[in-house]
């Protein structure tokens, strides 16, 4: 812990601050305890803030990848629509046909976002009972509309739709009760500003009523038994006790700054990447940004590069001045960096980490 708050700026793990590093020293507790459930009842209030709901929250001991397992487990009967727009929401694509789901894709170029009309004409062709879709694109930095998106899912028929949140939860503006979304799942180690290894889950009653039909919807992320043991404040398993310090230690501090707070902190950081961007510009220097003006996520911008200069060289420079971003994703690593500005990163951290940038495009 030498380096001062400020230096990570991966699109996750995110940098945590070290007073939620800290509040994992606790002592390890029995998951059937009085002091387990009270810990999960601290936690339970702050948490469906963040995700705007009333319903409860699932906590996993998992990466967010397992929470989307969860979703196509119980949700989907049997014919999956994937919204598919860069790689995270293709890897929602490919969980689900490893379930034995059918699959077909609705897929747009890398850096683009989906339309209503696409998702309405989509369903009229194809009978799909689920639509995953991702609400962050963070390969790319689009951000998909996801609420009008669920409207035109929902106006088909009986589909329940799955949104993964993982980089936009607790960044972006996201109402699950509100959108009336049946599925979001998130991690912890995004804009929740937490180590990595805690996944969360909220299900509307369209979910549990499909799970419940479902005998066969696996054992470890049944919704049904997260909802049981919730109801008692518990865990089906055994929790990451040292994790849920640390959950409990940040869901405070979230609370204390507030949502919505929180989401107009990352629209000024993402704001000022962009406004640098321009800047840069303006000065010779042809950068840009993959995601159209409109549909860009406010916790990870995909900067496009100028020629010659490559995603991996520019990201060892600025290691060498001690940043951290991560080069583009897959295909587009040689072409561009992604820069997280996202968690507790503020505009003035960001500000340290562009001004080096500025150095090394010069
Ligand atoms: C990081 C990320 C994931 C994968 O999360 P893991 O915690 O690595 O399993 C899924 N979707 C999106 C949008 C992500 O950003």
């Amino acid at each position: 812990m030498t380096e001062p708050f400020g230096r990570m700026f991966l699109p996750g793990p995110t940098e945590v601050r070290p007073e939620v590093l800290e509040a994992q020293v606790g002592p390890m507790i029995g998951h059937r305890t009085p002091e387990m459930e009270a810990l999960v009842r601290r936690i339970q209030a702050p948490l469906r803030a963040i995700f705007r709901t009333e319903r409860p929250v699932y906590i996993a001991p998992s990466s967010g990848t397992g929470m989307m397992e969860m979703a196509v487990r119980n949700a989907a009967r049997r014919r999956v629509l994937s919204l598919v727009n860069g790689a995270f929401s293709e890897r929602f694509a490919r969980i689900a046909e490893a379930n034995g789901l059918d699959v077909r894709r609705l897929e747009v170029p890398w850096g683009a976002v989906h339309s209503p009309e696409q998702v309405e004409e989509a369903l009229a062709e194809y009978d799909a009972d689920t639509v995953t879709i991702c609400h962050s694109e963070t390969s790319t930095g689009a951000l998909n509309p996801v609420a009008e998106l669920t409207a035109a899912a929902h106006a088909a028929g009986d589909v329940v739709v799955l949104v993964d949140a993982v980089s936009s939860m607790a960044g972006a503006p996201l109402e699950t009760d509100g959108w009336a979304i049946d599925y979001v799942l998130t991690g912890s180690q995004k804009a929740l500003a937490l180590p990595p290894g805690l996944a969360f889950a909220v299900a509307r009653e369209t979910v549990l009523e499909r799970a419940r039909s479902k005998p066969d919807r696996g054992y470890y992320y049944d919704v049904l038994a997260f909802e049981k043991n919730l109801a008692k404040n518990q865990t089906p398993n055994t929790p990451a006790v040292s994790l849920l310090y640390a959950l409990a230690a940040q869901a405070e501090r979230i609370a204390e700054e507030g949502i919505e707070a929180r989401w107009t902190r990352h629209a000024a950081m993402a704001q000022r990447t962009y406004d640098w961007v321009d800047e840069r510009r303006a000065a010779g220097v042809p950068v840009g940004i993959l995601a159209p003006d409109g549909f860009r996520s406010p916790t990870v911008t995909c900067v496009t590069l100028p020629e010659g200069v490559t995603g991996p060289g520019v990201v060892a420079a600025l290691r060498d001045r001690g940043y951290t971003v991560a080069p583009g994703y897959g295909r587009l690593k040689e072409s561009m960096i992604r820069i997280g500005h996202m968690g507790d990163q503020t505009p003035d951290t960001l500000d340290g980490l562009l001004e080096t940038l500025t150095e090394v495009l010069t």
